[in-house]
């Protein structure tokens, strides 16, 4: 914490909040940006990027390492807490963390979203001895054994050819009879030999020997037929949430709980903007995340010479 009142507070050290930083920093406005956790934000979680423009592929982790790097350049500060609450006095805004609080005249919401979970018995159990939300992150854990992916779009795909390179077998489950991730990614995982696909399939339960995970029962959603799968990892990715619960009392999101913002990442509160997945819209991706950075980077910068 600090008395120093800030030009800018960016909440959200992901791709987005660290693209803002470095346009704004290089603007000369004075800029901090507050994580709840080690900047990065999900890229840090994901293995190869390879839609990244000028990277051929990219480790997610090395990609974070680069931004950080380009965004504190200028002179953008970062510092550890989490977020609780944005109070907006007019043009002076308080940002509330749970290591204290921080005077901004302006603030870029950044904080992207988080993994939905399945919500069945055994996942809350064998989080972290089994269960896992990030191939990345726990992968390692797996080699030579049999893991389950749930999910069928984009990141379940990738992140199971991932696995694919270090467990013995992948058996995707997903409740649909097709991928709903992007075709070049469809015809790799269906070309690597090491996966395995289970169609119209729901887990209904994660099941274990009190220690670890042993496997899933599943259900046919077609023929209601239960069945036993023996694996000893499960990674989940079957959809994201928005992080918008701390800005609850801004009344600045949609009923699904995503920002609104104009085309210059403008809330309807006047000097609270907010990029990235966070926001309500099509496509949440690296490369769109950096752009609403850019973009919230010169709509910030005109609102101040505003104020000034
Ligand atoms: P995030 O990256 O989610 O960053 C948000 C940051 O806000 C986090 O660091 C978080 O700690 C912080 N935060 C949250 N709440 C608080 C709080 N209350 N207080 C303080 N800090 C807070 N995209 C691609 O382009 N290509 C890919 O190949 C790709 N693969 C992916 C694979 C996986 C497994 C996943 C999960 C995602 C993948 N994505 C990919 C999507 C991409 O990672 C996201 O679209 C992008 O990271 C969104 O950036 P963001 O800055 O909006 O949010």
């Amino acid at each position: 914490m600090t008395d120093k009142k800030y030009d800018v507070i960016v909440i959200g050290a992901g791709p987005g909040g660290m693209t803002a930083a470095l346009y704004l920093s290089r603007s000369n406005l004075s800029v901090l940006m507050l994580d709840r956790g080690v900047y990065g934000g999900q890229m840090n979680n994901t293995a190869e990027i390879e839609n990244y423009p000028g990277f051929e592929s990219v480790m997610g982790p090395d990609l974070s390492e680069k931004m950080y790097k380009s965004a504190t350049q200028f002179g953008a500060e970062y510092a550890f807490g989490t977020v609780e609450k944005i109070e907006d006095h007019g043009q002076e805004k308080t940002v509330i963390t749970d290591m204290g609080s921080y005077v901004t005249n302006s603030v870029v919401i950044a904080t992207g979203s988080q993994y939905k979970k399945l919500g069945v018995q055994g996942e809350e159990t064998y989080g972290g001895r089994g269960v896992s939300y990030c191939a990345v992150c726990d992968g390692a854990f797996f080699r030579n054994k049999h893991v389950v992916v749930v999910g069928g779009g984009d990141s379940a795909v990738e992140e199971g050819m991932y696995l694919a390179g270090l467990a013995d077998k992948v058996t995707v489950l997903h409740r649909r009879d097709q991928l709903k991730a992007q075709q070049i990614l469809q015809q790799r995982a269906f070309a690597n030999p090491k996966m395995e696909f289970k169609w119209f399939t729901e887990v209904q339960e994660i099941l274990g020997d009190d220690k670890k995970v042993s496997g899933v029962k599943v259900i046919n959603n077609q023929t209601n037929e239960s069945s036993i799968i023996d694996a000893q990892g499960v990674f989940v990715y079957v959809g994201i949430n928005p992080i918008t619960e701390p800005f609850s009392n801004l009344a600045i999101t949609n009923a699904g709980g995503w920002i609104i913002t104009d085309n210059n990442m403008a809330t309807t509160v006047p000097g609270i903007f907010a990029i990235g997945d966070v926001r309500q819209k099509e496509l949440r991706q690296v490369t769109t995340a950096v752009g609403d950075g850019a973009i919230a980077g010169q709509s910030v910068y005109q609102y101040l010479q505003k104020l000034a």
